[in-house]
């Protein structure tokens, strides 16, 4: 787990004080605190990239059922309605609601998965000792695109909407949405099993080496 900024290798930047401060080798499961405002910086942790990698392949697997599988099934009045995410984005689609139904394609399929083939292609090179420089983009992609994953919202969303609906109707969770929530569990482990720090040190390696410093 990781809450700080890295100047370089050998310099943090403390998150909530703005401090800055040499970095230091420290025990397994030890944590690395900011001197001056007692902010947990990061903990040590082994086999964070590996650790990260199951959970990235393992979310990419709850992907396809997760937007294709039904969320919920809806029984009203004898009738019986079904809506998958990537259905519901259709229809908003269709109802004119353009905006709308690009930002849910976005925030709740495009960008997630994009970010999670990214950390995939960075994670399994990492892994099986591969580098190209594109890595070092790929990664950074993953960080900047990061605001515009919106997994939870969704989630949070549908939540809502089944409150809401509760006294109205009858409803059912369907496969959909517990693949949904395995995804949104992977996806999270995925970022905070890993240490940026270990990647960025491995990548700036590699490259040096690629480029013979
Ligand atoms: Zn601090």
């Amino acid at each position: 787990m990781f809450w700080s900024v890295a100047i370089n290798s050998k310099i943090l930047l403390c998150h909530e004080c703005d401090l800055l401060i040499e970095n230091q080798d420290i025990c397994e499961a030890c944590k690395l605190q900011c001197p001056r405002c007692g902010h947990v910086l990061y903990t040590q942790k082994h086999n964070t990239i590996s650790h990260s990698l199951a959970y990235t392949i393992t979310a990419l697997i709850c992907f396809y059922p997760a937007v294709t599988e039904p969320i919920m099934i809806l029984n009203m009045s004898g009738l019986s309605q079904q809506q998958s995410l990537i259905n519901g984005s259709l229809t908003l689609l269709q109802d004119q609601y353009y905006a709308v139904a690009i930002l849910t394609f976005l925030s709740s399929f495009l960008v997630p998965l994009f970010r999670l083939l990214l950390l995939c292609y960075v994670t399994l090179g990492i892994t099986v000792n591969y580098y190209h420089n594109s890595m070092i983009w790929s990664f950074r992609l993953f960080h900047e695109m990061e605001e515009w994953g919106m997994l939870e919202v969704y989630m949070l969303g549908i939540i809502v909407s089944v409150v809401k609906l509760l006294s109205m109707a009858e409803i059912q969770p369907g496969f959909g949405l517990w693949a949904y929530a395995a995804l949104l569990l992977m996806s999270i482990l995925s970022t905070t099993s890993l240490n940026p720090h270990e990647v960025w040190d491995i990548l700036l390696d590699n490259k040096n080496n690629q480029d013979g410093c």
